[in-house]
């Protein structure tokens, strides 16, 4: 079992081509298959090599490891080999209209209308029409001739699927300036790297009738394809390249978690709950590609965040170490991020609290006598577990308070904020002598 991603390095990653590249790598490590990552960038004119970079950088962070890489920049001596082939069995014949002249040619269609589909028009051409233009300066492009009738393939996600090969234009492989086109390359590559999946988003549909015929056309067999639903925004509309804030890049600036995005596209679009997994392994085991479904899915950016925070709250202090240091927070240890984890939604926000702990806060001081009599009885250090129930029903004893009137004075003046952490686990992590220094209204 062998599928392959197969993004094009003109662009940063999007959440659809994360769900294209999850749900391959899912299908892969599942059945023990093989993960290629193919790079599409015969277009030079638009491929970056940043982009290429960005590309695995952006997997690696979303622990989508690959077994295999290949570029097709590097494979265009096949292209051509797989083209000489072609043309030797009579699969594919020269074309020399100009854009302008195709344009023309459909323009003249919609006003008969007729669907836009290329009428064959150079198949009458004679070997002498083929010199004079070529004795004009024209280059030919190439397409595939379809065979007629049905195309019909089994899509893991679809359904049986039908298309009516007359009914699509003829593929164009070249063009004019030598280019081979993705219809081909994908099928040459598919066809060598022996990929036995294609699983890609529904925008694609349509070239595999055509590049169905091509696998044969070229010897071989068409693997199996699984068509994704493309994914939708909050309005329904269609998430383009153009839309912002959906890049991976975006993605990762806002603080979304590699889990929470991948415990979240792994399930958009099935019937199953979306729900936090810690790790892909989980992710794995219960992975099934026929649960995804046919309809198009809506990306919700605040169901993404609430995961978010879900999945911050059950993280081990083991896995975020390094990057809380790396926050700057040198000594956060394990009970610090027990203490603070239930009320993150992004990481950094643990810093805030940090500060809280071990640095500087101006208190919020509303009733200084009561905070007066509260720190007269706040108790000698060792401080521990039961610290804070021990103080609080002394201050109760003393004052009378109960519930909001006796708690929420004492954690204003403490952190400084009107919610935060289970005081019992905070107040050890502040210390007496700060604790004091607050309670007395002072910058502590
Ligand atoms: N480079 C193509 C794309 O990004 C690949 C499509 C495919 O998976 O066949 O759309």
């Amino acid at each position: 079992m062998t599928v392959r991603f197969a993004p094009s390095p003109t662009g940063y990653l999007q959440l659809g081509n994360a769900r294209a590249a999850l749900v391959n790598w899912l299908f892969a490590r599942q059945q023990g298959g093989e993960f290629i990552l193919r790079l599409d960038d015969t277009d030079q004119a638009r491929s970056e090599s940043a982009y290429a970079e960005a590309i695995r950088e952006d997997l690696t962070w979303l622990g989508l490891g690959w077994d295999r890489e290949f570029h097709q920049s590097e494979r265009l001596d096949r292209y051509q080999e797989a083209l000489r082939d072609l043309e030797a069995a009579g699969h594919i014949y020269p074309c020399y209209e100009t854009e302008a002249e195709l344009e023309a040619k459909r323009k003249a269609q919609a006003a008969r209308r007729q669907a836009p589909v290329y009428d064959r028009g150079a198949l009458n051409l004679t070997d002498a029409d083929k010199r004079a233009y070529e004795a004009e300066g024209r280059q030919p492009h190439w397409r595939f001739k379809l065979a007629g009738g049905q195309v019909t393939w089994d899509d893991r996600v679809r359904g049986r699927q039908s298309v009516q090969a007359g009914a699509v234009s003829d593929p164009v492989l070249i063009r004019a300036d030598g280019r081979p086109l993705y219809t081909l390359t994908s099928v040459v590559d598919d066809l060598d790297s022996g990929v036995s999946h294609v699983i890609r988003g529904e925008d694609h549909v349509t070239n595999t009738a055509a590049q169905i015929q091509l696998f044969e056309a070229l010897g071989g067999t068409a693997p199996a394809f699984a068509h994704l639903p493309l994914l939708l925004d909050a309005h329904g509309e269609k998430l383009s390249k153009r839309t912002q804030g959906l890049s991976l890049r975006e993605l990762r600036a806002d603080e979304v978690e590699a889990m929470a995005l991948n415990s979240y596209l792994a399930k958009l679009g099935t019937p199953d709950p979306i729900e936090e997994r810690q790790s892909l392994n989980a992710l794995i085991e219960e992975f099934d590609l026929t649960r995804m479904g046919r309809g198009a899915p809506r990306y919700d950016g605040d169901e993404l965040m609430r995961l978010n925070a879900r999945l911050l709250h059950v993280t081990d202090y083991a896995t975020v170490r390094s990057r809380l240091e790396a926050l700057g927070l040198a000594d956060a240890d394990q009970d610090f991020w027990e203490t603070v984890r239930p009320n993150l939604t992004r990481l950094s926000e643990a810093r805030q609290w940090y500060q809280i702990c071990r640095g500087t806060i101006q208190p919020i001081v509303e009733e200084p006598d009561y905070l007066a009599t509260a720190a007269e009885l706040l108790p000698q250090e060792p401080w521990g577990e039961t610290t804070w129930q021990q103080w609080t029903s002394a201050v109760k004893e003393r004052t009378g308070r109960k519930g909001k009137g006796l708690f929420l004075p004492l954690r204003k003046a403490l952190t400084g904020m009107e919610k935060g952490p289970e005081l019992a686990h905070f107040l050890p992590l502040i210390g007496r002598e700060k604790a004091l220094k607050r309670l007395n209204g002072e910058t502590a």
